[in-house]
């Protein structure tokens, strides 16, 4: 194997001078025929590890991804840099019979040395057959976090990867990449594909250019997002709404103000949407006003800005979406409203899912809340839940709202020693959710079926409101004091130093807002 001269292939094939971040690396593990799992930030250059090794080795590599948009740009990416469109093929369930045909021959002739395929195309026994006949080199999995369900993007085909590749006969090294995962879903992709040696290869989630913003949204939001587009004149922004109806109100709000815009959601027609989106990206226009339809697979350095006008569902999804802002290392300013009515908004579209949906869904939304209520770092935050140890605030004193203007701090010794003994005397078995309504002294039906309204410290905390409690949970957790048990729905544990804790009181205190507490 050329391991010496990659350098060189990686510029004979794609142009590229150097490799980027631990890339060079990854490759190596690949080529030398060893699993991988790779989880690094959006933009963070991850297809290029299975790109280069599909062009080096002999045979065809597999690519599983989960989005026609995805394998479309990718194939484009890589016939660009080559000279035959053969050297790249998508095989999903818009290709006709003729063009299925097609491929087989080019794949079978050697020409192909990449294969796309959706989750859905790979389950297909006719597919399966065919493989068995082809000498495959690895696979890639790509956005890999479709696997877990504890991920924000389930796909259940997704699970079934492994159990096609088995049935192919084939013994080759497997690649799982993703952007998103938390320390729940890195365990469930490493399971279900059975790579448990896989090499981890893990960069660190902080983007140090991102400034991080959280606002109350009041009625005048609008307002507010206008002000902001002006105060940024002709820099690129994207605002993510959650629903349609929503994106076309405000792209005319703007409109009106004189302010560049278009709309991009999936209600559009094709011809449209990818009008808007070339409008963005070739900077006719400022601002995409868009549905979370708007962004996967899209890379256009110099956005400046991306504004939640509604809160997302999930802190993975706000990740990403945040994570478009300031590509190019330059300025990225994070904006996101937030107001409980829409909380209950998202959490009604969740009522009318299943029973474990709904449970998984609300976990994922309350991690969202409390970042939206958290008076700590937000990058702190965001780290913190994707399993990075953050310590580095003084770096970053600039860089978020909590740290620019902190909130009060105040000592909360005696509420945490209260918090954490009602945890431990209603037996680790409760989420946030009962825990704080106890602590204020609020009745609900689970409080109710195990009698708690009638216990010595029901109430006990209500010198505190709702979200001073909620906040204390929060920051709790991340002093380490407790966990969120996140297998489990989210049920509050103690942690050793928690235990510790209740043996022998230490100084505490947490950040509230003034008016609070
Ligand atoms: P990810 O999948 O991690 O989000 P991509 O694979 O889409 O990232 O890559 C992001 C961008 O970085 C792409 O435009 C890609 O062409 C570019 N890129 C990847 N590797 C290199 C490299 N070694 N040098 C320069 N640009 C690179
Ligand atoms: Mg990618």
């Amino acid at each position: 194997m050329h391991f010496e001269h990659l350098n060189l292939e990686l510029k004979r094939y794609f142009g590229f001078t150097s490799f980027k971040g631990q890339q060079e690396n990854i490759i190596k593990n690949l080529l030398k025929g060893k699993n991988s799992f790779v989880i690094m930030p959006t933009g963070a250059g991850k297809s290029m590890c299975y790109q280069l090794p599909s062009l080096i080795l002999d045979g065809t590599s597999i690519v599983v991804s989960p989005l026609i948009a995805l394998m479309k740009n990718q194939v484009d990416f890589l016939r660009g840099n080559s000279l035959k469109d053969s050297v790249a093929h998508v095989i999903n369930s818009t290709l006709t019979k003729a063009e299925i045909t097609k491929v087989e021959k080019d794949v079978l002739t050697n020409e192909t040395k990449i294969l796309f395929v959706a989750p859905e195309s790979l389950v297909k026994p006719s597919l399966i057959n065919f493989l068995k006949s082809v000498k495959i080199s690895f696979l890639a999995i790509d956005e890999a976090h479709c696997i877990s369900e504890w991920g924000h993007d389930f796909r259940p085909d997704y699970r079934n990867i492994r159990k096609v590749i088995d049935k192919t006969n084939h013994n080759i090294p497997i690649i799982a990449l993703t952007a998103t995962a938390t320390p729940k879903v890195q365990e469930d992709i490493l399971k279900n594909l059975k790579i448990k040696d896989a090499k981890i290869f893990k960069a660190s989630f902080n983007r140090p250019n991102l400034y991080y913003e959280v606002r109350k949204k009041s009625k005048d939001v609008i307002v507010e997002i206008v002000k902001f587009i002006k105060k940024n004149k002709s820099k690129s922004g994207i605002i993510y709404c959650l629903s349609r109806k929503k994106v076309e109100e405000l792209t005319k709000t703007l409109k009106v103000n004189d302010i560049k815009a278009v709309p991009y959601h999936a209600g559009l027609d094709a011809k449209t949407r990818s009008l808007n989106q070339d409008l963005f990206l070739k900077e006719d226009c400022d601002i995409v006003v868009a549905t979370i339809a708007f962004g996967m697979g899209i890379d256009k350095p110099d956005v400046r800005f991306v504004i939640h006008h509604d809160i997302p569902k999930s802190l993975e999804s706000y990740y990403q979406e945040t994570g478009r802002a300031g590509r190019d290392g330059g300025e990225g300013h994070c904006l996101a409203f937030y107001s409980y009515k829409d909380v209950e908004k998202l959490e009604n579209f969740l009522s009318k899912k299943t029973v474990s949906e709904r449970e998984l869904g609300t976990a994922l939304l309350n991690e969202m809340v409390s970042y939206a209520e958290t008076p700590i770092s937000r990058r702190k935050f965001i780290l913190h839940y994707f399993g990075e140890a953050f310590n580095e605030e003084d770096d970053f004193k600039k860089m978020d709202d909590n740290l620019r203007f902190p909130k009060n701090k105040i000592d909360a010794s005696e509420a945490l020693f209260l918090l954490l003994n009602v945890i431990k005397k209603t037996n680790e078995y409760l989420k946030t959710r009962e825990i704080v309504k106890i602590m204020v002294g609020v009745n609900n039906s689970i409080i109710n079926n195990h009698r708690l309204q009638n216990s010595s410290f029901f109430g006990k905390g209500s010198n505190y409101d709702k979200s001073s409690w909620n906040s204390l949970i929060s920051q709790a957790s991340i002093s380490g004091y407790i966990k969120k048990n996140i297998e489990n729905y989210g049920v509050l544990k103690l942690n050793e130093k928690g235990i510790q804790y209740l043996k022998k009181q230490t100084p505490f205190s947490i950040y509230l807002d003034k008016k609070k507490g």
